[in-house]
């Protein structure tokens, strides 16, 4: 069966699901995404998805090209023709398509709507978890509005790619205080000895994850203590549990950063039931 994408108004078979050379996504990175889980074929957590893909698109001043409910009809469409149970949907807006000029062209184009899906495999995410993830560090050298989801991840590829050279999985940026940023593509996460769950403020230095927000609930419901803090890369080395979490991957343990064991080396018991307990606070309409 082919797969088929969304591409400004039309459903179609890949090969023919095509972008004009002039888009700005193209040519300047000039657009952002989404990313939603989908679970028993239906999008996780679909309504915060869209009011962050709504707020990126406000950051940048780039209309949203059709009203929410009417993307959610799209993103579900996208879901059922390629037939997908358990896997991801991927949305892309970016400012449209115009002659080539860094300033926004006028008049205003209309935005370029791409909407893909695939299946993910459940059985090996489930063994990645249960055996828990390496990460490395690597200076955070990002532009100071990561809060917005862009498509603009140069930093985020060649920092991933670091990673699977020296066998790791992600890679968790680090500021110029010696502080933990995020990752990748994930929110970073630690338990301190204490028991305390500490994770990064969402302010302009990282992503506000949909999977963080959850996480919280999932979090205060079986009675932790979580704290909104930098914590530092010594403090990652040292603490009892570490682990990451982002929509297509939940929550998954890091068992080493940098090559040095967390904790006893093994997936940690707050990480392993916070992916437990997670589908229980997420929602799925
Ligand atoms: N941080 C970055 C840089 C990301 O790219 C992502 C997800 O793509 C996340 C955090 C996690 O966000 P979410 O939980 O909404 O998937």
């Amino acid at each position: 069966m082919s797969r088929i994408a969304y591409v400004n108004g039309r459903y179609l078979p890949f090969r023919e699901a095509k972008i004009h050379v002039e888009d700005r996504g193209y040519q300047f990175a000039d657009g952002v995404y989404e990313v939603c889980e989908v679970r028993g074929g239906k999008p996780v957590d679909e309504r915060r998805h869209l009011a962050r893909l709504e707020r990126s698109l406000g950051e940048l001043r780039i209309a949203l090209p059709m009203p929410l409910t009417a993307l959610d009809v799209v993103l579900r469409e996208v879901v059922a023709r390629n037939r997908i149970g358990y896997g991801m949907v991927y949305l892309q807006i970016t400012r449209g398509v115009a002659r080539r000029d860094h300033a926004f062209p006028v008049p205003t184009p209309a935005p370029a709507v791409v909407v893909t899906a695939r299946g993910l495999n459940s059985g090996r995410n489930e063994a990645l978890a249960a055996k828990g993830i390496a990460v490395i560090s690597v200076p955070d050298n990002r532009w100071g509005r990561v809060d917005i989801k862009t498509i603009g991840l140069l930093p985020n590829v060649l920092a991933r790619q670091a990673a699977v050279e020296q066998g790791a999985r992600d890679a968790w940026f680090v500021d110029r205080d010696g502080a933990v940023t995020e990752g990748a593509s994930t929110n970073a996460w630690i338990v301190t000895g204490e028991g305390t769950v500490v994770t990064r403020p969402a302010d302009h230095a990282i992503l506000r994850g949909i999977t963080r927000t959850v996480l919280f609930d999932v979090i205060k419901a079986r009675g932790l203590v979580v704290e909104e803090r930098a914590f530092t890369l010594q403090e990652a080395y040292t603490a009892r549990e570490a682990f990451v979490t982002a929509a297509t991957q939940i929550v998954v343990p890091v068992v080493r950063i940098d090559g040095r064991p967390v904790g006893d080396g093994r997936p940690g018991p707050v990480a392993t039931a916070l992916r437990a307990d997670f589908h229980r606070h997420a929602e799925r309409t």
